[in-house]
């Protein structure tokens, strides 16, 4: 940006500015300072950050947002990077929101595709806002445990901010999701054990090699990234926002990070006061959340012999549990489980008809649409966003591709059937 566009460059350097004043305890809702490096609360929880959003308000109008180049960084009056040499980008851009033609029924629903985000998933955006906090405090090594996504990406973005990044796996994480982290710089180790033994390896070293932990909801920042869906869908929508959102949910950082982003909204005089539902989507495998919903507990068990095809939604005990459960109490939404076999046949279904290769996690929310429809928990009429959170080409595939000989004569007519 600097050479052919200096000046622009230096311009809009001048008018940056983060709005960032504190953090703010979720449970207790203690004060702690924006100037350092946070964690978690005194008490444990997961900290949230806060905005002068009286003085946004002023700066970030409609016209205003017009004149920025798209992607999450136009949002920066809250984003925590105040300085934008501090950024760390790999191009994120607003990702789309895809109609479904053929396999709706008439019945609108959308698929906001964050596959297109670099690195393939969502986690991109969590990554280039902590990763360039990070960098703005200095930190010289992070570190994370991880079922895939969330890796590669921090991995991408400490390359590129050439910070260290060590990253522990469950063993039984895809070879795909290993070598990728791998190619993108990091160190990459393989844990036998579940997720869980690869957070406590992270949470030894925070103390014991100097790491700071970037695992789901252990730092404040990632989720001020996974927020800009939610401004990104507002945005996209006219500021208006759809009846229900259906969401992949395991750590929970994108379903808390849109309902905070949806109150941001309002107060800066963006949106109304009219909310979608939020449907927390799980793998019957594995659905703390469907279960103390269903329950009416304010906190999530842990989920014993956690196993799905939906690996970013295989998290049997979430940090943000109880963050969750309010999220969708306070949108008057609901939590709903589905089979692998549903989110299968569901990725299999979008996939020919549509053309959208879902990764099972977002297949997940195709698959609980269905079963609301049928239930009457979300009407025909009512306008649904499913959250695809990742590309289809993360994960294995099936095996196709018929055989042909061709030294040996074609009958052409084999074609018109497809065999
Ligand atoms: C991380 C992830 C999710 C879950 O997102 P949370 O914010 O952790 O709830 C869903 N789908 C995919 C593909 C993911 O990578």
């Amino acid at each position: 940006m600097r050479g052919a566009h200096g000046l622009q460059g230096r311009r809009d350097r001048a008018k940056w500015k983060s709005f960032i004043t504190h953090l703010e305890c979720s449970e207790t809702g203690a004060h702690y300072p924006a100037d350092r490096l946070a964690t978690l609360s005194e008490t444990g929880k997961p900290l949230l950050v806060r905005y002068d959003l009286a003085a946004a308000r002023t700066r970030l109008t409609r016209e205003v947002l017009a004149t920025r180049p798209a992607g999450l960084w136009r949002w920066r009056e809250l984003l925590p990077v105040r300085h934008p040499e501090d950024i760390i980008s790999l191009g994120e851009m607003a990702t789309p929101l895809l109609p479904l033609a053929r396999t709706s029924a008439g019945v609108p629903a959308l698929v906001k595709d964050e596959g297109r985000l670099p690195t393939g998933s969502v986690k991109a955006r969590g990554f280039t806002t902590a990763v360039s906090v990070a960098k703005a405090f200095n930190v010289r090594h992070l570190a994370m445990s991880t079922n895939g996504n969330a890796g590669s990406a921090l991995a991408a973005y400490a390359s590129r901010a050439g910070i260290r990044a060590t990253i522990f796996c469950p063993e039984d994480t895809p070879d795909v999701t290993v070598s990728e982290i791998a190619a993108q710089g990091a160190t990459v180790y393989r844990v036998n054990g579940v997720i869980d033994d690869c957070g406590g390896i992270v949470a030894n070293g925070v103390t014991s090699a100097g790491w700071f932990d970037l695992s789901t909801l252990k730092e404040p920042y990632r989720i001020e990234g996974e927020k800009t869906m939610g401004f990104e869908l507002a945005e996209q929508l006219g500021w208006n926002l759809p009846d229900v959102i259906f969401y992949p949910t395991g750590g929970g950082t994108g379903l808390i990070g849109m309902w905070k982003a949806f109150a941001e909204l309002e107060a800066i005089g963006l949106i109304d006061a009219r909310r979608p539902r939020m449907v927390a989507v799980q793998a019957a495998g594995c659905a703390p959340v469907v279960r103390a919903f269903e329950q009416g507990a304010a906190h999530a068990k842990r989920w014993e012999g956690a196993c799905t095809v939906a690996a970013g939604i295989r998290v049997p005990h979430a940090l943000g549990d109880s963050l969750i459960l309010r999220t969708i109490r306070e949108s008057r939404g609901f939590a709903v489980a589905v089979p692998d076999d549903a989110i299968i046949t569901a990725q299999e279904e979008v996939g020919q008809k549509e053309g959208v290769l879902l990764c099972p996690e977002g297949a997940a929310t195709f698959a609980a649409w269905r079963v609301a429809l049928t239930d009457g928990r979300v009407k025909p009429h009512e306008l649904v966003v499913l959250f695809n959170c990742a590309t289809g080409l993360k994960y294995p595939l099936l095996p196709a591709g018929i055989r042909i000989d061709h030294t040996a004569p074609i009958n052409y007519t084999r074609f018109a059937s497809g065999r």
